[in-house]
């Protein structure tokens, strides 16, 4: 792990939000870090799954213009169907999310944006450095996603210049990863959200994509390290997913015996529907409907009454 830390480093970033109040304690900076292991079909940042940048298509600002960015695309990946021209057919397939991003600069009226950016450490850490009198004497960066593990070094790299500068961090982490990086990620911030998703391995994968053995594992392993690094444990409300009492009683007989007794419950929300449609994709819970408040409460009592902590949204202290 060390030796990885010595090449240079270059990440993905999709997108570094200031003045972030959920995410940690005091005002934050977020870096949202591309690259995902996972498909949970609710995601929230749908841009950041895969690891390379996406071609992201505002319709709705798509103008009688003379499509620019046809001509503008050198592998055809853009055509117009003369009986519907507007918006243009983006076909997927062909587009190379090309370095040269000619039909973003051909677009004037914004309607094309490439979500993903590579930057070095050091180019990180001057971005992250225009937010600092932001922060307060609480706050600092969190390193979000995608999943920021499926980017080690760089992940690596820049909790340890976060260090050196004095920079409080906090991780969120869905823990698919491997057991030592996990690790080595928990000694290197103050602090670790993370995910759980479902405790029946099938149900896991199938609102997942993967199993959840390692994410289990993940948590033993956290929970028998030193605790100095905070661990709130994250699990998002996802209706007919995992919101049955029996799903979440058992998630809360495995936290508790961890002693692991910070449970932050984040209710499915679909702010994120429109991102789907930029991307091309199927958004699958269009007519899923967001747990009510006394839902959540039932929930939280659940975890409450197995002796944790139990956060609603934003809710957990910092
Ligand atoms: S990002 Fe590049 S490959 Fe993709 S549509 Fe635009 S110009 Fe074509
Ligand atoms: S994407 Fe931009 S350049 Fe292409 S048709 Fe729409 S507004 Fe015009």
């Amino acid at each position: 792990m060390e030796e990885r830390l010595s090449a240079p480093v270059e990440g993905l970033i999709f997108d570094i939000q200031a003045h972030s109040v959920h995410d940690g304690p005091g005002c934050r900076t977020t870096v949202f870090m591309s690259g995902c292991p996972l498909r949970c079909s609710w995601c929230a940042n749908p841009e950041g799954l895969l690891p390379r940048p996406r071609l992201m298509v505002r319709a709705s600002r798509c103008r009688s213009d003379g499509t620019p960015c046809v001509a503008a695309c050198p592998y055809g990946a853009i055509r117009v169907d003369p009986a519907a021209p507007l918006p243009p057919i983006f076909d997927r397939t062909l587009c190379a999310t090309c370095d040269a991003q000619s039909c973003v600069s051909a677009c004037l009226n914004s309607a094309l944006e490439v979500s993903g950016r590579r930057m070095s450490v050091r180019e990180l850490m001057r971005t992250l450095g225009r937010d600092r009198d932001y922060w307060g004497p609480e706050g600092g960066v969190t390193f979000s996603g995608g999943e920021p593990t499926s980017q080690p070094e760089f992940l690596l790299a820049a909790l340890d210049a976060c260090r050196e500068a004095y920079i409080h961090t906090v991780v969120e982490t869905s823990a698919h990863a491997d057991q030592q990086l996990v690790l080595d990620v928990a000694r290197r911030t103050d602090w670790l959200f993370v995910d759980l998703k479902h405790m029946d391995g099938a149900a896991h994968h199938c609102g997942t994509g993967v199993g959840n053995e390692q994410i289990l594992a993940n948590l033993v392993n956290l929970a028998q390290s030193s605790r100095e690094t905070r661990v709130v444990v994250r699990i998002p409300i996802v209706p007919g997913f995992n919101d049955s009492p029996e799903n979440l009683r058992a998630t809360a007989r495995f936290l508790a015996e961890l002693q692991l007794i910070e449970v932050n419950l984040l209710p499915f929300h679909r702010m994120a529907e429109s991102k789907y449609a930029q991307l091309g994709l199927e958004y699958a819970h269009a007519q899923a409907q967001p747990p009510t408040g006394d839902q959540m409460a039932g929930h939280r009592r659940l975890f409450s009454d197995a002796g944790l902590q139990c956060y609603v949204g934003a809710e957990t202290p910092f």
